[in-house]
């Protein structure tokens, strides 16, 4: 029987730069070397071509001629084998980090096809490449280039049974599969490739895990904090018999979720504790934008005007104070996905605002976004008075499937791509499709 997945072909098409990205002015240059074709003519004879929008249409500016264009097609290679550092079409900025407290520009190297079209007045540019190519760059993207081997190989198979299962598909209406941002995965064509990436891929070529011979929904998040989330706390809907809550560690623990914060607040011995990466260079191996403080602990002081000024932003709320945050629910991991905010509005009447999804916690949580859900509020009795609430929470993401730091804390300690898979999806299969 074939194994089924959610693409129809071995092709992906990724959301480059998107409309509410409200680009108007791209550059796009490639070396000699590469074979470039395009659909207008010209193309092989220039090496660079600089983009603006015009009246909604495309103005091409390199070409003999400046055309108005409806849209602009440019191919070069795509196969995984090929592919090098920095091979592909020089694409001149694209967002990254979209949303986040990290955004910025940066500039990528895609392989493929690049389609770009004009809409809302902004460029939307979309990237079609063969599947085992985009999984060779995004491994490489969500990897620091002194990632462990195993580490790698494991990285790579989940980011290809994402890639495949399309669970998510969160952009179909727009014309894409997947975006280029951690909305989706993080992919930043061939810029950061490196020998020893590519050598993951092209290693585990077609290798995906199953489930009642389907590829499986691998979700996988930074940090799970110490326990593994169930899927169902964080996506609702039914139940994924491989997404299910575990400690994510080398020894056994008591239950099969988090009761006490405080205990799991004390537990070190977890794959992704600090501890376990202290005498390594964190940054090489998990990229550099991930080290920007610390993800399996962390405090925050959130003032309260903050999350006053997101009641507004998010929800159209005039609120004049925040009184008190009661907490409601958790997953297994403690993340918290139930929250009710209470407090006056501009008339001093009572008012409260119930939260019922980790994301939108971690949003109303931070003046950017919050490392994860899983907290407690250590100034509860006193938060009417006070100016700020004080966090105190592990992990980093939503904490279900993979835990990419934990991943990294089994390989350090020489267990195989093929068991951190294994430990992390529980009851699938690795095969080849
Ligand atoms: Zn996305
Ligand atoms: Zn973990």
């Amino acid at each position: 029987m074939p194994i089924s997945s959610g693409l129809n072909n071995d092709v992906i098409r990724v959301g480059i730069v998107l409309p509410e990205d409200k680009l108007q002015n791209i550059t796009l240059s490639w070396t000699p070397e590469m074979d470039v074709s395009g659909s207008i003519s010209g193309i092989e004879a220039t090496h660079q071509l600089k983009l603006s929008v015009k009246d909604g249409s495309i103005v091409a500016q390199g070409l003999p001629e400046q055309p108005l264009l409806d849209k602009l097609t440019l191919n070069c290679n795509d196969q995984v084998e090929t592919l090098s550092t920095g091979y592909g079409i020089h694409v001149d900025p694209v967002i990254a980090g979209r949303g986040f407290h990290w955004e910025k520009q940066i500039a990528v190297d895609l392989p493929g096809q690049l389609n770009i079209t004009v809409e809302d007045d902004c460029f939307k540019v979309i990237n079609t490449l063969n599947i085992e190519a985009y999984v060779a760059c995004v491994a490489t993207s969500e990897m620091g280039s002194e990632a462990p081997a195993d580490l790698l190989a494991a990285q790579t198979v989940v980011a290809r049974c994402w890639s495949m299962a399309l669970a998510e598909a969160k952009h179909l209406d727009n014309g894409f599969d997947v975006c280029n941002d951690d909305c989706c995965q993080r992919y930043q064509g061939t810029s950061f490739l490196t020998e020893h990436s590519l050598n993951a891929a092209v290693e585990t070529k077609g290798e995906v895990l199953i489930h009642q011979n389907r590829v499986i929904d691998a979700r996988y998040s930074k940090n799970c904090g110490g326990m593994v989330e169930d899927y169902e706390a964080v996506w609702k809907g039914d139940s994924v018999p491989y997404l299910i809550p575990l400690w994510d560690g080398p020894d056994q623990r008591p239950g099969n979720a988090v009761t006490d914060f405080e205990d799991l607040w004390h537990y070190e011995d977890a794959y992704c504790a600090s501890k376990r990466f202290q005498s390594v260079n964190l940054a090489g191996m998990l990229g550099k934008v991930d080290v920007s403080g610390s993800y399996y602990r962390w405090s925050e002081a959130v003032k309260k005007q903050d999350i006053l000024n997101n009641l507004k932003k998010f929800y159209n709320l005039t609120w004049n104070s925040l009184d008190n945050v009661h907490i409601v629910g958790r997953g297994a991991s403690a993340r918290i996905n139930n929250l009710i905010l209470t407090g006056t509005d501009s008339q001093g009447e009572s008012v409260e605002h119930h939260l019922l999804d980790q994301y939108d916690i971690r949003q109303m949580f931070s003046e950017s976004f919050l490392y994860s859900s899983a907290f407690v509020i250590d100034n509860a009795d006193t938060l009417a008075s006070d100016d700020s609430v004080m966090l105190r929470g592990s992990g980093w993401g939503h904490g279900v499937g993979l835990c990419q730091m934990g991943a990294l804390g089994m390989a350090l300690d020489g267990i195989s791509y093929k068991d951190i898979l294994l430990h992390y999806y529980p009851g699938t299969e690795l095969t080849t499709f």
